[in-house]
């Protein structure tokens, strides 16, 4: 077997009080029957199982590791925090000052409040949209993920059709199917939700049509709808000031998460002042929602990638990565593609359909060292350097002519 002693035994134990072993995004028995369930620890742009295998990590925890794992300003922030409490009977005041710092970054942004994960963030935003509105449909692209509760799940079971009944679909990149989506909720219409970009399960990005993303805009202009903009994925990773601020293109409201502390617990809405009187309206909270170490660690997070050289670096390292793997398929005769940001990668086989050329790939790259996944985008991180994508490339280099002999 492929896999270590460790990682079987704690596999076995695992069956045993957590149902399927492991459930969600985490579950590798999902995407992989090569990847580690498992992991130990994580240094910069390095991750090691528990039985001390280390792997070159593009998954970056799924995204929230932007600035490497145990960055040394985090960290020591955190520690920091955790000397003088986490969850006290007050709001830390390094809630106002991360807010603070949220506002000076992010030009959409007037307010900034606090909770723990995307979901929370995307929901938030919905309930501040409909208090504000006083309407209830909510424009969702076909296929996005916003979060793991009803309103949004992308899976039935246990979800009720009333929970969705409020949704009213379109198709992303397509403007007329929005207007027509729009025309459907007709005058009960409280929100357009969208992403930066297409990043669906399964299927290749697809970058935003700057196009369509002004059109939403107007659109939300001409109905009167909120424009959320799910920044839960990309947000701290393409631009700091949101990922259509290069577009020009601005949202009522924005839901963030995943990078924005490193790897520390934390999302955040932000928002308009004309809805700034909305979140007055409506109760949102939770017991660790303002916990002070993760305010800390975004504090930290936001105030190192402001310094301007993480971001620049993440889109060189990340253009390296795409044109090493490009000329390695080439030179192995497989046709890929590779989509979206290079700071996010997505690699996909031509007629892969089932992803088995994928999955053996990525069964061969963690066997070699590098941890990616089959179907789901990567993430770089400000820790991986040049020398790292070289090491990496070497690597995968040897998984290609492992699929390429099957
Ligand atoms: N929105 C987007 C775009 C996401 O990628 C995710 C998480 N993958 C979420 C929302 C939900 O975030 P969380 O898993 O932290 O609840």
């Amino acid at each position: 077997t492929v896999l270590g002693e460790r990682e079987l035994a704690l596999r076995e134990r695992a069956r045993q009080v957590i149902p399927g072993g492991m459930y969600g995004h985490m579950s590798v028995q999902a995407f992989s029957a090569a990847h580690p369930q498992f992991m130990a620890s994580g240094q910069g742009s390095r991750v090691t199982d528990t039985d001390g295998r280390t792997y070159l990590d593009l998954m970056c925890g799924w995204g929230p590791v932007v600035l490497g794992h145990r960055h040394p300003g985090v960290t020591a922030a955190v520690l920091d925090q955790l000397d003088r409490g986490d969850c006290l009977d007050g709001t830390s005041p390094v809630a106002v000052e991360f807010a603070e710092l949220l506002v000076d970054t992010i030009p959409s942004a007037d307010w900034a409040m606090f909770c723990k994960n995307g979901s929370d963030a995307t929901t938030t935003s919905v309930t501040i949209a409909r208090a504000a509105t006083g309407k209830r449909k909510l424009l969702v692209a076909h296929g996005a993920y916003h979060g793991a509760v009803p309103w949004c799940s992308l899976r039935g079971s246990g979800v009720t059709a009333e929970d969705q009944a409020h949704l009213v679909h379109y198709e992303y990149n397509d403007l007329a199917s929005a207007e027509a989506a729009a025309a459907e909720a007709g005058d009960d219409l409280a929100a357009i939700v969208v992403c930066p970009m297409r990043h669906d399960i399964k299927r290749e990005q697809e970058l935003v049509d700057p196009a369509f993303a002004r059109g939403l805009r107007a659109l939300a202009d001409r109905t009167g709808a909120v424009l959320i903009l799910d920044d839960v994925r990309c947000g701290f990773r393409l631009d700091l000031g949101g990922s259509w601020e290069p577009l020009g293109v601005r949202p009522d409201l924005s839901a963030w998460s995943k990078a924005i502390a490193n790897g520390q617990a934390l999302g955040a809405v932000t928002g308009v002042e004309a809805l700034r009187d909305a979140v007055g309206k409506i109760y949102v909270t939770g017991s660790f929602w303002t916990a002070a170490v993760p305010l800390a660690a975004g504090l930290a997070t936001l105030t190192e990638l402001r310094k301007g050289v993480a971001l620049p670096d993440m889109a060189r390292t990340g253009a390296r990565l795409r044109e090493g793997l490009a000329a390695q398929a080439a030179a192995h005769g497989v046709a890929i593609r590779q989509t979206g940001p290079v700071q996010m990668p997505m690699l996909s086989f031509d007629g892969d359909e089932d992803f088995r050329l994928a999955t053996s790939f990525a069964e061969a790259a963690v066997q070699r060292g590098v941890y990616l996944h089959p179907w789901h985008n990567w993430f770089l991180s400000a820790a991986h350097t040049d020398d790292d994508i070289e090491e990496i490339l070497a690597r995968t280099d040897d998984a290609f002519a492992a699929v390429r002999h099957g």
